[in-house]
């Protein structure tokens, strides 16, 4: 290691800044809330620094004299030559001295830094690649969830108790480590500590008798309409979390790769025109397996609550009392139109947008027409490719144009998108249509004409 990494308390310690920039400006801020005595020795002081309350300014030239006392000295100057004389000064007095963006002149160098106090992770490449770490810090910032924080203060009010009733060392890890994976920490990243509280009081007490219940719970999770980066940081946290995973078709396979390697991966969706299992079994199911102790995660296309029937797969688990939460995603409507370049509302083209299922019923198809065929509004009709002739027929029966313009999607957002335009006239009869695969969305209204404008999205095939 070139460096040695520390977390340096500074707490009351006298710090000097050289420098009234904004550079300056960002490092007192950083030693402001690590708790230093800031000095900033500049003759001026950009105005940012107005609002900064507990700092001492020296309106002078820097001069070695200002070192005296101090903790730790940070040049932040343009001036080439007066960083190198902070830089020389400081370490004539063993003050560890940074000078900024000149790793040469430091004596410690500030690394990029991940804040979820109490938890605060710190990176760094010794300046190798700042390019890299940030990208590496991105990524964790996405893995560690902002709660974090709200957890790690949480455990810390409980840590001497649990230590007094838990004795043995390595039963207190799996305890906590049940704590941090399982539906205590779920209640905080949910900011409901009060029954996170009450939770982590029974775990213990069955804990110190020996007893081990085990408490399942269910993630309703909305994967999105396809590509994998539609995911919500929530969505693929709890995806890496569950033990079993309930999917149907519409559940894109690259996604089903994200879910944890080893859970088990049960298929609840259509086959050839058969449910594998009726909506009622997979609704059994989930409570089983989350009576059994499991974390359970029902994963579906787009967004649960929108045509998902994910309202009646949690209404059972309420009857259950069973813990579950419902994570949204990103709908088929929003995500298919985005990468099909059509947007849903435009001034010009449409001031309103509904969604509305199209699924055959006897042959047809229970709609509120006269609202559906009003002017200046967007229809988007998911399920809708085999009543699409009925449908474009009784838009046109109830007034719209028979130029209104018109779109299919084909699994939108995925390398297999394809789109196939025209108006409600002549989409039905166009041949392309009987080649397309599902799942396909319609959508209706001007806002398709700036397609021809706005597509964006090249899928490679
Ligand atoms: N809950 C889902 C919708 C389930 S209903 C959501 O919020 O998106 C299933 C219908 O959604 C399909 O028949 C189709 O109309 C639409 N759909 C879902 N994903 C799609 C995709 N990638 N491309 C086109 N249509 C899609």
């Amino acid at each position: 290691m070139d460096y040695l990494p520390i977390f340096l308390d500074v707490k009351g310690k006298k710090c000097l800044v050289v420098g009234g920039g904004e550079v300056s400006f960002r490092k007192t801020t950083f030693l402001l809330q690590a708790g230093a005595l800031v000095t900033i020795v500049s003759p001026e002081l950009s105005p940012a620094f107005d609002k900064l309350s507990g700092i001492t300014h020296i309106a002078e030239r820097f001069k070695p004299a200002h070192l005296d006392g101090h903790f730790l000295a940070i040049a932040a100057t343009d001036d080439e030559l007066v960083n190198e004389s902070v830089s020389k000064e400081a370490k004539l007095r063993d003050i560890p001295v940074n000078v900024v963006d000149n790793p040469r002149l430091c004596s410690f160098i500030v690394p990029s830094i991940l804040d979820r106090s109490p938890i605060v992770v710190a990176f760094s490449s010794g300046g190798a690649s700042p390019v890299l770490i940030r990208m590496l810090r991105g990524k964790l910032e996405t893995m560690i969830p902002q709660a974090y924080s709200q957890l790690a203060s949480f455990s810390a009010r409980f840590r001497s108790m649990v230590k007094t009733r838990i004795v043995e060392p390595a039963k207190r890890r799996i305890f906590w480590e049940n704590v941090f994976e399982g539906p205590i920490a779920e209640k905080i990243f949910a900011g409901d500590e009060a029954t996170a509280e009450s939770m982590l009081q029974a775990m213990i007490e069955t804990e110190s008798r020996g007893v081990q219940s085990p408490v399942g719970e269910v993630y309703l999770v909305g994967a999105g309409p396809g590509d994998p980066d539609l995911l919500t940081f929530k969505a693929l946290r709890l995806m890496q979390k569950a033990d079993v995973v309930l999917y149907d078709n519409l559940v894109s396979k690259p996604i089903l790769e994200m879910t944890r390697r080893d859970a088990e991966r049960i298929f609840v969706g259509k086959m050839r025109g058969n449910h594998t299992l009726p909506q009622e079994g997979i609704n059994d199911l989930l409570v089983r397996l989350a009576l059994e102790g499991k974390r359970v995660l029902r994963l579906k296309g787009g967004d649960p609550f929108i045509f998902g029937r994910g309202g009646e797969e949690i209404e059972k688990l309420a009857e259950h009392k069973i813990l579950f939460q419902v994570v949204p995603g990103i709908t088929a409507a929003s995500g298919v139109s985005t990468y099909a370049g059509i947007p849903l509302t435009h001034r010009d083209y449409a001031q309103s947008c509904v969604f509305v299922t199209g699924h055959l019923k006897d042959n047809s198809m229970d709609l509120d027409w006269e609202m559906l065929a009003r002017p200046k509004q967007t229809i988007v009709v998911y399920m809708g490719l085999q009543g699409l002739e009925m449908l474009c027929a009784k838009l046109i029966q109830h007034g719209l144009p028979v130029t209104t313009p018109a779109a299919i999607v084909q699994q939108g957002t995925t390398p297999h998108q394809r789109v196939v335009c025209g108006t409600l006239a002549d989409l039905p009869e166009n041949p392309e249509v009987k080649t397309l695969q599902a799942p396909t969305l319609i959508i209706i209204g001007g806002v398709v004409s700036l397609r021809k404008k706005l597509s964006w999205f090249k899928p490679d095939h």
